[in-house]
């Protein structure tokens, strides 16, 4: 990895993290502001795309929260290290883990 692959991997705020077998991913629903912690298994909910995708795995989750009939989509391109290639986003937003903590909070307080 070169300097320059460093500070470009910097700049982009990290949304999907590795907790051993799983992924975890925080998304927040556009319409009625619902906190969701997203959970994916890496053994059975994870595509390989076998070359014919952007990454080496992909992700591609429905979202329908206990709150509001809206509807989230999310679809994430993986490097073969899980890490985070792309990804798009309806009907939410994606969060950091700490941005989904301090909205924890905040609700919770
Ligand atoms: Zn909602």
């Amino acid at each position: 990895m070169g300097l320059f692959d460093f500070f470009k991997r910097e700049k982009k705020p990290r949304y999907i993290y590795s907790e051993g077998d799983l992924l975890v991913f925080f998304v927040e629903c556009e319409k009625c502001k619902e906190l969701f912690r997203v959970i994916v298994r890496k053994h059975s909910e994870l595509y390989r795309t076998y070359g014919k995708g952007t990454g080496e795995y992909e992700i591609q989750k429905e979202i329908i929260g206990s709150k509001c009939q809206n509807r989230i989509n999310i679809h994430f391109d993986l490097k073969p290290s899980y890490a985070e290639l792309d990804h798009e986003i309806s009907g939410g937003r994606l969060l950091t883990r700490e941005e989904y903590n301090e909205l924890m909070n905040k609700n919770n307080s």
